[in-house]
């Protein structure tokens, strides 16, 4: 199973990712998780991600596809994997695309969470408080949404075309949200 979550931030893809992925016992793959971990852990791929990350903004491609290509290329993604946060621009698209080629195998499912953009901002600072993110200001949360509808939002209808989108609403409790996910999936497998 080869699947990506996508949706604006704070639709809730890690949450939802973890448990899709321990469905389909792949690994949920978060290029947002790897860039904390780095920076948490002060590597140079850290202190590089840090500065655009801090301001709302994509870390260059060039950065992140060698991070996923290597991270798909180990033991656990062999069976498959869900990518939680990748691809972001049209150009990480193209690499992904020929990552999955070399392999011999098809990406399954492009899974979209939509959400109400309004009620995003106020989970994302619930959020803030919670976990302490240091891009979970008010103002960087403004600017990540402004660059995923420049950037990432039109990725959706490239997807679109290929036959690959799964749109399920993404508001609401955790659970049901999940059910939905799980309801649209198994309707995929039949078809
Ligand atoms: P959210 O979905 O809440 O915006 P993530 O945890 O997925 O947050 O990502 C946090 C930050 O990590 C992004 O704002 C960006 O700076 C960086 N990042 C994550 N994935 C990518 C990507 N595919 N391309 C470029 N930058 C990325």
């Amino acid at each position: 199973m080869r699947l990506l979550i996508m949706g604006p931030p704070g639709a809730g893809k890690g949450t939802q990712a973890s448990a899709v992925a321990a469905h389909f016992g792949v690994p949920a793959i978060s290029t947002g998780d790897i860039f904390r971990a780095n920076v948490a852990q002060g590597t140079p791929l850290g202190v590089e991600a840090k500065r655009y990350m801090d301001a709302g903004e994509y870390v260059p491609d060039e950065v992140t596809n060698n991070m996923v290509r290597n991270r798909i290329a180990e033991p656990d993604a062999q069976p498959g994997f869900l990518l939680d946060g990748y691809p972001r621009t049209l150009a990480q698209v193209t690499e992904l695309d020929g990552m999955i080629d070399a392999t011999g195998h098809k990406l399954d499912a492009v899974l979209v969470l939509t959400v109400d953009q309004d009620a995003l901002v106020g989970r994302l600072l619930k959020r803030a408080e919670t976990e302490g993110r240091a891009d979970d200001t008010e103002e960087v949360i403004r600017r990540r949404q402004e660059v995923y509808r420049e950037e990432t939002e039109p990725l959706i209808a490239v997807y679109g075309e290929r036959g690959l989108v799964v749109e399920v609403d993404g508001m609401g409790e955790i659970a049901d949200v999940q059910q939905r996910i799980f309801a649209a999936l198994d309707e995929l497998d039949q078809s």
